[in-house]
């Protein structure tokens, strides 16, 4: 089934219930989650490509989890919170904007709170902290990030989870 087959048929049964977009589907994300999984991930220098599927426009935008929120995630840490303290006193942690992170606790996955880059619909594709731990590994072989810089986040990022954080 193309894309856009699969937009329309989720327009027209959107319609047809006629719950809106954050109806009955979203309140416990099963159904629009769904859609999320089948997210295409892709290492890249800058960490994590995932592409999504927009379900308001159908475009495809990618959204990048970049490798300290992925190390973050590994130690099962909010990105945009660990790194807050750092990122406050002046330090360049992340390429892009901090983004929020949640967690789902049925499907013990993390998603970023993204938009799409075309309509700015809410797009929050799942990654798992396995996930996560591959794209560092490859990240890492691949040179895209030190060695030394994940062994620093690593470690803080241990500290702080020890600590309660
Ligand atoms: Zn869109």
């Amino acid at each position: 089934m193309s894309d856009e087959k699969r937009f329309k048929d989720y327009w027209s049964d959107i319609s047809e219930k006629q719950q809106g977009i954050f109806g009955e589907a979203s309140l416990d994300g099963t159904s629009a989650m769904n859609e999320y999984n089948q997210a295409k991930t892709t290492v890249t220098p800058d960490g994590l490509e995932i592409r999504v599927h927009c379900e308001n426009c159908g475009r495809q935008p990618a959204v990048t989890a970049e490798f300290p929120e992925l190390i973050a995630i590994k130690y099962g840490l909010q990105p945009h919170v660990a790194y807050g303290p750092l990122i406050a006193q002046g330090r360049k942690i992340l390429q892009g904007q901090a983004t929020a992170w949640g967690f789902d606790p049925a499907k013990k996955m993390w998603f970023p709170d993204a938009k799409c880059s075309g309509c700015g619909w809410p797009v929050r594709p799942l990654i798992s902290v396995g996930e996560a731990e591959a794209a560092i590994r490859a990240g890492q072989g691949s040179g895209w990030i030190p060695l030394a810089v994940v062994e620093q986040l690593s470690k803080y990022c241990f500290d702080l989870k020890s600590r309660g954080g």
